[in-house]
């Protein structure tokens, strides 16, 4: 055993092991996916086969390239590598989600409080385990780094192979093409790597600057208040104002509210914000309405307990931080921050417009048990295990339905303030998406493109409620979120040639 650490061993040797325990200790979630998506045949053994050769290849050939140039600085990233590894391998397998870019920008925006949240001592082991332990083969084995030439011919070996397998898959390029997004998702270390760029490109490309839409005119001087709530993983299947057999929305369900079924355009909170936001579906970064409203003389409040949404350019905007500042008095721990002062705010404003949006997050996993205070804890027995595939799926049931709960509370509260204005006034509730509870083992939400998400993260809730002098609401059998744009604006009597009376949910 000793002598181990005290030859030195070949560079070839060393990041062939270290290569080949990657592959062993951090891809059986790759080789399930893999096995799943394949048929047992010859072709559907080669892809399995060329798929786990392709990672040890590539591994292998940044492992020896990163220790040959950089020696103990190339020993301490690729361990740093097998520690992050292990973080992301957890992820995997408590929440089965996918390391997309999407979830490296859910990761980079949850705030420590809520990634606290996810602390619990399996993840400790699985860094101890997998990522710790070895490091000390790492660090105590004495390498060879050997010649140019050795280096030439062990890279020149790795491209080789991968050259072979890229051949020898020719055939299935569909397959591939149709597939890459999910396996590419398990390649450690690669999928986070890839998709931390990707997201901070994502972020940057968002940072630029905003397409103008055209100028809107404002058809009258009434005086109208319109409350935009965009909520929080809130599903559509467990409101009883959608026909939940238990009772999660008491209050809003004696206040003549319509509701409208509604199909979330994406499962992740930054994409899904902004399609709420944007008044047709875009890749592109044109003015959200937000931004558009205020330019056009709509005065704009926006108070948010969440993260993810697009650059705002208004005067008036509240971060949870800046919600405790101005509200230190208030429980910070739940949305109901968003409404602390508000009815006082409202009735500050000067303009004859008012938008304001009230970016919630009570429905978050995977505490949400956390979410609402204590009162609303209708239903019990409720989990408190972070991590879900580990909980009893009642549990995990009552303690969502508790969030369902308090957000009928919430709404009952911004109606009930709304009425106390005598004003023409609206509130309009759409969530971002929806969320998994364990269906088909599948958790929270954002981990599959929307084409193939489950439906309980695309089924929403889209809740509308109206003062006295009511419009007429059309009969719509399927909404979006692209129907917020049209329908605020119309709301309002904003017009311009941008407005879309068809994606309005007023006559
Ligand atoms: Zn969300």
């Amino acid at each position: 055993m000793k002598r181990i650490f005290t030859t030195p061993t070949k560079l070839t040797l060393y990041a062939l092991v270290l290569s080949l325990y990657t592959l062993i200790a951090f891809h059986k979630p790759l080789l399930d996916l893999v096995l799943e998506c394949v048929e047992r045949d010859f072709n559907g053994y080669l892809l399995v086969g060329s798929i786990l050769l392709l990672t040890l290849a590539a591994n292998f050939m940044v492992y020896y390239l990163l220790l040959y140039l950089l020696r103990i600085v190339g020993k301490i990233i690729i361990a740093i590598s097998l520690i992050a590894n292990a973080v992301a391998l957890y992820f995997v397998n408590t929440y089965e989600v996918l390391i997309t870019r999407d979830m490296m920008g859910n990761l980079f925006n949850t705030n420590i409080s809520e990634a606290s949240g996810f602390l619990s001592f399996t993840p400790l082991l699985y860094v101890a385990l997998l990522g710790i332990a070895p490091c000390i083969y790492i660090f105590k084995r004495k390498v060879e780094y050997g010649s140019w030439r050795r280096m030439f011919a062990n890279v020149g070996v790795a491209i080789a192979s991968i050259a072979v397998i890229g051949v020898a898959n020719m055939g299935n390029v569909l397959w591939i093409d149709h597939n890459a997004p999910r396996v590419g998702s398990l390649f450690l270390p690669w999928s986070y790597i890839a998709n931390t760029i990707r997201h901070f490109h994502h972020q940057a490309m968002m940072n630029r600057e905003e397409i103008p839409l055209p100028d809107a005119t404002i058809t009258n001087s009434e005086r109208e208040v319109c409350v935009l709530v965009i909520g929080e993983s809130a599903r559509k299947g467990n409101f009883s104002l959608y026909g939940y057999e238990r009772d999660t929305n008491p209050l809003l369900s004696s206040d003549s509210v319509t509701v409208y079924d509604a199909v979330a355009s994406a499962t992740s909170t930054t994409v899904a914000v902004k399609a709420i936001l944007d008044h047709k579906p875009t890749g592109k970064l044109y003015e959200i309405l937000p931004n558009y409203l205020s330019r056009n003389g709509v005065e704009v409040i926006w108070r948010s307990t969440n993260f993810g949404e697009p650059p705002l350019h208004i005067q008036n905007k509240s971060n949870l931080a800046k919600l405790r500042e101005r509200y230190p008095d208030a429980d910070d721990r739940y949305d109901g921050i968003l409404l602390e002062g508000l009815r006082e705010e409202i009735c500050a404003t000067t303009a004859d417009k008012l938008l304001v949006i009230l970016h919630t997050s009570t429905s978050h996993g995977p505490t949400y048990n956390k979410k609402y205070p204590a009162a609303f804890e209708r239903y019990t027995p409720v989990c408190t295990t972070v991590e879900m595939s580990k909980a009893d799926p009642q549990e995990l049931v009552n303690a969502y339905d508790n969030t369902i709960l308090y957000t009928d509370y919430l709404l009952h509260s911004i109606i009930e303030m709304l009425r106390s204005l005598e004003q023409p006034s609206a509130m309009i509730y759409i969530s971002d998406h929806g969320e998994s509870l364990g269906e088909g083992n599948i958790y929270m939400h954002g981990m599959v493109s929307a084409s193939m998400a489950p439906r309980e993260q695309l089924d929403i809730p889209f809740i509308v409620w109206q003062s006295a002098e009511s419009r007429e609401l059309k009969e719509l059998n399927e909404v979006g979120h692209h129907h917020i744009f049209h329908s605020v604006m119309d709301y309002l009597d904003l017009r311009s040639d941008i407005f879309d009376e068809e994606k309005s949910i007023f006559n």
